[in-house]
């Protein structure tokens, strides 16, 4: 038997060692520092309403990933799902992403229409060059369409105080396509969330079963080159390791911490049965406010209830190491620790990555291709690229 160890049992992790337990001959022991399972996608309870931290939709463009995960634990169809974004320039609510129909409704329409017919000027085989998102959008839909859409957006996405500091696109290399209709944005991806009213926590017990599992444990040292950590004092020598956690970690910070942005979530229970309109998932804000979204729980956990719980999702500095930050200067930095991964070291997972894109369904598909490779008998750490990433419409 080989030794394997996983880093962090939050989705990454948990998936990982469910394929090694596939692929079987990996003696598995995953450590976690948290007392739990699953990160923040696990259920919790408030005033009686199953909630997650953040909606953790699954969507997603793969259906194998859809097929793998449906069969441990079955889920139910949200495609009628509709996403609304709150524009106060017009006192308006349009759907998210843009999408024709609602900007040949709005107010200044001749204007946009001028400086989008300009934009369609930049693309050149349907991408623009740009330096930074603001430009990007700029060059892609014109300044109106961007002042009322991406812009505060942005900046309290990622607490910024201009969106010229933005210099990544991972998640939207191609450039801007401004679907048809309210709908077209969505054809293309299954949108689903687990029917137990536990959400998704069954997968992370049915995906370890088979790994040894060290919840609330620290590891004491990391000696990444040799495939050792120390353990309760203990020297560990592992054949393969799967890291999920920021890779600066691994290497004790020696270039430098790598920044992620933080969320907190509060948690509201409203009076009446439904506070967003029927199909009504999300609703974003792109003005001035501190929050960037608001989710309705039971429009995705279909929990029973008089009353609704609705969670308001505020960026901030610190909060956990929820967001990877699209800065070219950071991303560097993580490609500096990623590029010094030995041999059988695995780096999955949104922190894993640093890769802001990584979604639930991206952690899974990443421990397909993990798995891929060991079974073909390679042990390189696979490098993030487009098939982990989806468009700027993901979570
Ligand atoms: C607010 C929010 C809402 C989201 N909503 C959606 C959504 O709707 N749909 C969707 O698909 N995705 C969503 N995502 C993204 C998705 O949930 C994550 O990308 C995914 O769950 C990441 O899983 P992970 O295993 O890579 O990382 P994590 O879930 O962060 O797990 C890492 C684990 O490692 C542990 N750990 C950290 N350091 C150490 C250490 N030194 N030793 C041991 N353990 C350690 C942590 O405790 C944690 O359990 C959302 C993310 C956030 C933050």
């Amino acid at each position: 038997m080989k030794k394997a160890l996983i880093i962090g049992g939050g989705f990454a992790g948990c998936a990982a060692a469910h394929q090694l337990e596939l692929l079987g001959g990996y003696e598995t022991t995953l450590v976690e520092s948290a007392p739990f399972l699953g990160a923040g996608v696990r259920t919790n309870w408030y005033g009686g309403h199953p909630y997650t931290f953040g909606p953790r939709h699954f969507l997603t463009p793969y259906e194998d990933v859809y097929e793998y995960i449906n069969k441990i634990i079955p889920l139910r169809n949200c495609n009628d799902h509709e996403f609304v974004t709150y524009v106060e320039r017009d006192d308006d609510f349009y759907a998210y992403p843009i999408n024709m129909q609602d900007v040949k409704s709005m107010p200044d329409y001749d204007k946009i229409k001028i400086e989008m017919e300009e934009a369609s000027k930049n693309k050149i085989n349907g991408a623009v060059q740009a330096q930074n998102l603001e430009e990007y959008w700029i060059k892609s839909v014109g300044k109106t369409l961007f002042d009322k859409f991406i812009d505060n957006y942005n900046k309290k996405m990622w607490l910024v105080d201009d969106c010229k500091e933005i210099d990544t696109f991972n998640w939207s290399p191609k450039g801007v396509a401004i679907k048809d209709g309210p709908k077209a944005a969505w054809d293309t991806v299954i949108s689903a969330y687990p029917y137990a009213s536990n959400g998704y926590d069954d997968y992370f017990d049915f995906s370890t079963k088979n790994a040894k599992v060290l919840l609330s444990t620290k590891i004491e040292k990391f000696d990444i080159k040799n495939k050792m950590v120390t353990i309760d004092r203990n020297e560990l020598k592992f054949d393969i390791i799967i890291s999920t956690v920021s890779p600066d970690i691994l290497f004790n910070e020696e270039n430098g911490p790598l920044k992620f942005l933080g969320r907190k979530i509060h948690n509201i229970v409203f009076p009446s049965e439904f506070v967003l309109p029927e199909n009504v998932y999300f609703l974003y804000y792109a003005n001035n406010e501190d929050f960037t979204r608001l989710v309705e729980y039971k429009k995705f956990t279909k929990h029973k209830s008089k009353n609704s719980l609705v969670g308001m999702e505020i960026p901030t500095i610190d909060g956990g190491k929820h967001y990877p930050l699209p800065f070219q200067s950071e991303q560097k930095k993580a490609q500096s620790y990623l590029d010094q991964l030995p041999t059988g070291v695995f780096s999955i997972g949104r922190a894993g990555t640093y890769l802001y894109g990584v979604d639930i369904d991206d952690c899974i598909k990443q421990s397909f291709l993990m798995s891929e490779i060991l079974k073909q008998g390679g042990q390189d750490s696979p490098v993030p690229g487009e098939e982990y990433r989806f468009p700027e419409m993901k979570n």
